[in-house]
């Protein structure tokens, strides 16, 4: 059995690095709770250029200095221990890669495939790659999966809360472990 599992958001907690960041570019204090949307260019009114820039120069501290979201490492090992192969599935870009690994391994975070797409679009490697679920936070991966017949769990954050979603929300590691584990025990 497989598991699809989002990286920003989902494991790696950036969204409070992510937020410091373009309130410092843009000279505002907006807090992680203000951020209704999954844009930042539209919460922030700056071109996409402009956000790619800031990336570029950004990303990598922020990928580097991310803690865990808590419980992430002791569900996903137990997920393994259970005869799950976990497969980490992001929009990172894949030069990214070696710190991506680097930063797994340090935070503990057992997988079988490690998956950098540049691109949002997750749907044709989860068909791929048959999974039985994937765990995600970004509405729109989560609307395009759903349409595709992927089953996904909706990790719970500040830009996906106003959104209207009809499948699995889960606030924690802990109940996203608890659902899984009624569903296949
Ligand atoms: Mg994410």
């Amino acid at each position: 059995m497989r598991i699809g599992i989002d990286l920003d958001g989902t494991v790696a907690d950036n969204f409070d690095l992510l937020v410091d960041t373009f309130n410092a570019y843009c000279g505002k204090l907006l807090q992680g709770k203000d951020i209704k949307q999954y844009s930042l260019c539209k919460t922030y009114n700056i071109s996409e250029q402009e956000f790619n820039e800031l990336m570029d120069q950004k990303e990598e501290g922020i990928i580097t200095s991310s803690p865990l979201i808590p419980l992430a490492r002791e569900k996903i090992n137990r997920l393994v221990e259970e005869g799950w192969e976990v497969h980490i599935i992001t929009a990172r870009h894949p030069k990214y890669k070696e710190i991506t690994e680097n930063w797994l391994q340090n935070k503990g975070i057992p997988y079988t495939g490690l998956h950098l797409l540049n691109s949002h679009d997750k749907l044709d490697l989860c068909r791929e790659l048959e999974v039985r679920y994937m765990v995600e936070d970004n509405i729109h991966n989560a609307y395009q999966l759903d349409d595709g017949g992927v089953n996904v769990i909706l990790f719970e954050a500040p830009h996906n809360q106003c959104w209207p979603w009809q499948g699995i929300r889960c606030h924690s590691w802990a109940e996203i472990y608890r659902i899984i584990d009624n569903r296949y025990k």
